[in-house]
């Protein structure tokens, strides 16, 4: 048949009463409050499915019977009107006291937070996977504690793929473009006027249309190339996450780091901390660097430490590979004209990204942490691998006391909290639990709750993911060309009604590192524990695998092959289409939330910490979070190996010890029966789960971190810094430069006995000579370390003391003294060092010069 096939919505017109259902459907507060999506889900629970849970969507496609129906429907109005006063009292809140003791509201104070992807929603697709909702919780949590705060990222016109997986299992991606008049989104406007920015690129301008997202107290702008005005090309900047070559991925961070600072600038917008989360958005601070040298007339090196001196920095990728890395030739190509605006030539611009594992790129990472200096690693174990990784930016100061920090990601509580339990907690608590995430005490009552409660409600919260998971499998198995009968073997066990079947979730990005097949190492024994009679297990798997990912898409084929073999049928159930609404579902409904990465490439994760405020208990690597979050009681531990191990013998020493805590500790524990057919030992161990990991993996206390840790102290060195003209910027940058002129030639010698014993009681006195070289006693700090030496020759110390100029010697030299009372009895060890110290520096050892004697 031939001909055109048209397309005609019929629209509906709110009715009076309703008429707010509209405004809440352009604030992304919907994106976190169940109750208010409840509104537009129980109009119509099928059109709210086929929307994608897009509120602004579902109202142009509502049936108008349907609107007239709810403004008629008592219960309805009354949901709605205690709903809006919710929203009405969260937009009235001022923000937590503690709040304006580290940022003032008097200085307005402003972080301005950037990223490549944000996850607020699966109706916004601008995010990937961990990154994106780790950034989207950020922002919710600024939000909830009325941080002043606004985001920056990109819109994406295809965003990220959207996943099926065809009867071979192959990932097949699909990009489909959004209408941005779908989304809750409203171009940004300065004078009435839409706002555009601009970036150049190489012969060109391209311009850059600025929406601005409304999330609760916050603001999200987002920058959009997709514009008339651009050659075909550049349009193309913005459509995909991620995608397209290394080009577009150049453009991408030039349009997000560069046009993101001018959006700022054009909204009359002034952060005073500057936020990198992840290497993508580094190019902000050579814009911010610009602007200072051509508005106040400074040199390259003073406007650089005005500018770290606001910047935070977050790195996430614990894998060298996982970095940015442009090639010199490609930089040459963006940034020869930009440089000269910087005052600087182009190697000295290239040193600015320069990193020892390819001195031919340019290191997004590198340039963020020599331009940032306030940074942090995601976990307390990744922590410690970026400062390893990273140390060649402060290249004679020991890894253990480098300037890199961490925070520990924490999840969005009223996102990722099953509504179950947040029925529960109004009812037992009281609404007021929402103000305790940051109270480690208050959560003991979860012991309160009764066990046969508590059990069933977890039971419950597995039927609804049952019955998801079955009717998502049903659709995909059909359009794979499957039977009827062969669909109904593939979900015999994914039973709404029948609940009682130990369900392990696993559901990430596959990405080799995370090792999804783990399980599959001795697949007869798998079978066997799966398909114990007295005691089966189903495991559910989903996620997304990038499109350039190669192996990645392999281990999705592999474990949709298990699915189809007779002795997983129906028992392994790989699930397409993961995103924010799948993963609710399933860290909310599983038993056993299941993580294998290879330690230590897990920078932190935050799907375990979901999971575990939902009582779903994590059986996983001691890696990322989980070495923080584990504490004996709340889960179980797989015993991480390192890459010191051979590959092959790690997994299968790891995969030997999953199988055998699965046999041995967790299907035992779930089918201890008591007399009332639940576990006791499984209750516990769930409700200590959500005690311990509720107050201490979300996402306000890290936003709490950040504000008093990161945020405050960046803040205050910044305003220190710009007091008169800058002049601190431009004392300390011209420090900086005398240092790294002379301190080559410093060098020091000890000049006292060296005493080998002393007795009890008495001190001795040290004294060090040291060579300045021209630089002044009051240019270094020279210190005592008392410490130990560990296997590795790596020296951590418990105590330090630092000695007093006394003077020159007759060599010219500058003696230092110590009088020094060893702090412990008996044998210990100490070193002397000395490093450049300035009173305006953010680190002490910030300049990444030391001299050990
Ligand atoms: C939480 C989440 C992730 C990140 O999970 P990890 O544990 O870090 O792997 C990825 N994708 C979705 C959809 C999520 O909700």
């Amino acid at each position: 048949m031939a001909g055109t096939r048209y397309s005609i919505e019929v629209q509906p017109t709110l009715p009076k009463r309703l008429a707010r259902l509209q405004e809440l459907a352009d604030d992304l507060f919907y994106s976190w409050d169940r109750p208010v999506r409840g509104l537009y889900y129980r109009l119509d629970p099928q059109l709210w499915d086929d929307c994608g849970h897009n509120p602004k969507l579902f109202l142009r496609r509502v049936a108008q019977e349907r609107l007239d129906a709810a403004a008629e429907d008592r219960v309805y109005m009354e949901d709605y009107a205690r709903t809006l006063s919710a929203y009405d009292s969260y937009n009235s809140e001022a923000p937590r006291k503690e709040i304006k003791k580290y940022l003032d509201p008097e200085q307005n104070e402003l972080v301005a937070y950037f990223c490549a992807e944000f996850g607020l929603h699966e109706s916004l697709p601008i995010y990937s996977g961990g990154l994106g909702i780790l950034a989207g919780d950020h922002c919710k949590a600024a939000s909830d504690l009325g941080i002043p705060f606004v985001a920056v990222g990109m819109l994406y016109r295809q965003g990220y793929f959207n996943q099926t997986i065809d009867a071979h299992g192959n990932q097949i991606a699909h990009y489909t473009p959004t209408r941005f008049e779908n989304l809750p989104l409203r171009p940004a406007l300065v004078n009435a006027q839409e706002l555009h920015v601009f970036v150049d690129l190489p012969g060109r301008r391209v311009m850059l249309k600025v929406w601005e997202a409304k999330a609760g107290h916050i603001t999200l702008y987002l920058l959009d190339s997709d514009l008339p005005e651009n050659q075909e090309a550049d349009r193309a900047i913005t459509y995909q996450l991620y995608g397209g070559d290394i080009t577009t991925r150049i453009q991408q961070e030039i349009v997000l780091g560069i046009g993101g600072v001018r959006a700022l600038r054009a909204l009359d917008l002034h952060p005073t901390v500057w936020h990198i989360n992840e290497g993508h958005a580094a190019f902000q601070v050579l814009e911010r660097c610009r602007e200072m040298t051509r508005q106040n007339d400074m040199d390259f090196h003073s406007a650089l430490e005005q500018v770290a001196a606001g910047t935070v920095f977050t790195t996430h990728t614990p894998v060298p590979a996982g970095h940015d890395i442009f090639d010199h030739q490609l930089m040459k190509t963006y940034f020869s004209d930009y440089v000269k605006d910087l005052g600087l030539n182009l190697d000295e611009f290239l040193a600015l990204g320069d990193s020892p594992n390819n001195h031919h790129g340019f290191n997004q990472t590198a340039l963020a942490l020599r331009a940032s200096r306030f940074h942090n690693g995601v976990s307390r174990i990744h922590g410690g691998v970026a400062s390893h990784m990273e140390s060649y930016i402060w290249p004679q100061v020991p890894p253990a006391e480098s300037p890199v920090r961490y925070v520990t990601n924490g999840v969005h509580v009223p996102t990722f909290l099953a509504s179950d339990w947040a029925n529960l907690y109004d009812m037992r608590f009281g609404r007021g639990w929402r103000n305790e995430l940051l109270n480690v005490d208050y959560w003991e009552r979860i012991d309160a709750i009764p066990d046969h409660s508590f059990w069933s409600l977890r039971q419950s919260m597995k039927s609804e993911l049952m019955s998801d998971v079955r009717r998502r499998m049903t659709i995909q198995h059909k359009r794979n060309g499957l039977s009827d009968a062969q669909i109904d073997r593939l979900t015999q066990y994914l039973l709404p009604q029948e609940t009682d079947i130990l369900t392990i979730g696993f559901a990430r990005r596959f990405a080799t590192y995370k090792r999804a097949a783990l399980l599959f190492s001795d697949p007869e024994r798998l079978a066997r524990l799966l398909n114990d009679p007295q005691r089966p297990m189903v495991l559910l798997f989903a996620g997304k695998a990038h499109p350039n990912d190669q192996p990645g898409q392999h281990l999705i084929q592999v474990i949709n092959e298990f699915s189809r073999r007779p002795e997983f049928a129906g028992r392994i159930v790989m699930v397409e289409g993961y995103d924010m609404a799948l993963a609710r579902k399933l860290v909310t409904g599983v038993d056993v939330w299941l993580n294998t990465p290879e330690y230590p490439m897990e920078a932190s994760g935050t799907s375990g910490q979901k999971a575990g405020i939902n009582g779903v208990i994590n059986l996983s690597v001691l890696d990322g979070w989980w070495g923080e979050g584990y504490n004996g009681e709340n889960g179980w531990a797989i015993t991480p190996h390192g890459p010191q191990y051979d590959a092959a013998y790690r997994d299968q020493e790891e995969s030997n010890e999953l199988l055998d805590l699965l046999e041995h500790q967790v299907i035992p524990l779930y089918y201890a029966r008591n007399g009332h057919g639940y576990s006791e030992g499984w209750v516990r161990m769930s409700k200590a789960s959500i005690k311990s990991i509720m107050p201490q993996f979300n996402s306000q206390r890290m936003v709490m971190d950040y504000v008093r840790d990161f945020y405050a102290p960046a803040a205050r060195q910044c305003r220190k810094l710009a007091e008169e003209e800058f002049k601190g910027a431009r004392d300390l940058a011209a420090w900086k430069q005398k240092i790294l002129s002379r301190w080559d030639k410093v060098a020091a010698r000890r000049v006292d006995a060296a005493a080998e014993a002393i007795a009890s009681g008495e001190t001795c006195d040290i004294k060090v000579a040291v060579n300045l070289n021209g630089l002044a006693p009051i240019d270094i700090k020279v210190e005592c370390v008392v410490g130990t030496e560990d296997e590795h020759g790596e020296f951590s110390s418990y105590a330090c003391y630092e000695f007093e100029p006394a003077g020159a010697n007759q060599q010219g030299e500058s003696v230092f003294s110590l009088n020094f009372k060893p702090p412990l009895a008996g044998l210990q060890f100490y070193k002397i060092r000395l490093y450049p110290s300035h009173w305006l520096l953010s680190h002490p050892l910030e300049v990444g010069r030391m001299i050990w004697l």
